[in-house]
């Protein structure tokens, strides 16, 4: 089966999928994207994240390429296409083809479009052994808020980790505290039971999965704190873990090479795992 991309209003093969080199996301990374996880063929939260691509592109005055339904429906078609049961649907805009200048085009120029789908391993409900992380200086940018192509030391970060033996990177800022991992956010539980992730000014992405999983800590009654935490308190804490649209929730049990509590996976993590798969079958399926 051939597998399809979607590149300015075509659907090509993906081998064969290309972007013209003056490309202002390939140029000077001026552009954003969106991942969307796909489990049983049902897309999760896609208002949120489309409501996000939003955000991201009027922070950076770029339009939107496609009116949004249509968007929608490229989606549905690449799923469809791409026959995606479990995985991703990557999508990504870009301040369009221009002649290569820093400063925006002078003339218009129409936002360029690509989306790509990547079939991943069903996620189980089944926390496994979780993960490690490791901690790296967080030397991004101050807009963090914002989805942009521009990764460069979130990149820098994971291959660090990955080189020591780490799944993901935490990231510290000036005052010593993990602002979110390189494509993740973080959480902690503490030795008094509270649930704490930092809250989202323009030092991190809000990411579609926290906001889902704040509600349903809710639900279940846990007590939720929006405040930062230091490397320091999560290598104290009773459990730790982080949250994205590719990992889910996901446990981890070591930092910079030190068992978080016993090592073994916490039962917070993962109950709000458990919950997370079950809402994510919830949606309407597409394929
Ligand atoms: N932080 C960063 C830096 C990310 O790249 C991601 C992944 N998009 C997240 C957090 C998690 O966001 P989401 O839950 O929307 O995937």
């Amino acid at each position: 089966m051939s597998r399809y991309a979607y590149v300015n209003g075509r659907y090509v093969d993906h081998r064969e999928a290309s972007v013209h080199i003056e490309d202002r996301g390939y140029q000077l990374a001026d552009g954003v994207y969106e991942v969307v996880g796909v489990r049983d063929g049902r897309l999760i939260d896609e208002k949120l994240h489309l409501d996000r691509l939003d955000r991201s592109l009027r922070e950076l005055r770029i339009g939107w390429p496609v009116a949004r339904p249509t968007l929608e429906f490229i989606i549905r078609e690449l799923m469809r296409r791409n026959r995606l049961r479990d995985g991703l649907v990557y999508m990504q805009v870009t301040r369009g083809v221009a002649r290569r200048d820093h400063a925006f085009p002078t003339q218009p120029v129409k936002p360029a479009l690509v989306l790509t789908t990547k079939n991943t391993r069903r996620i189980e409900a089944d926390a496994g052994a979780g993960i490690a992380v490791k901690s790296a200086p967080d030397i991004r940018w101050e807009r963090c808020d914002i989805k942009t192509v521009a990764l460069l030391p979130n990149v820098l970060a994971k291959q660090a980790a990955r080189e020591s033996g780490a799944y993901e990177a935490w990231l510290i800022d000036g005052q010593g505290n993990v602002t979110e991992g390189a494509s993740t956010n973080a959480w902690i539980v503490t030795r008094d039971g509270e649930l704490v992730t930092r809250a989202t000014d323009n030092g991190i992405l809000a990411g579609i999965t926290r906001q889902t999983l704040k509600s349903m800590a809710s639900d279940l009654q846990l007590k939720l704190v929006e405040r930062p935490f230091s490397l320091e308190e999560a290598k104290q804490a009773r459990e730790a873990f982080i949250t994205s649209a590719t990992s889910f929730v996901t446990p981890v049990v070591k930092i910079d090479g030190a068992p978080v509590a016993d090592g073994k996976v916490g039962p917070t993590a993962r109950r709000l795992r458990e919950e997370y798969v079950r809402f994510a079958a919830e949606g309407e399926a597409v394929t």
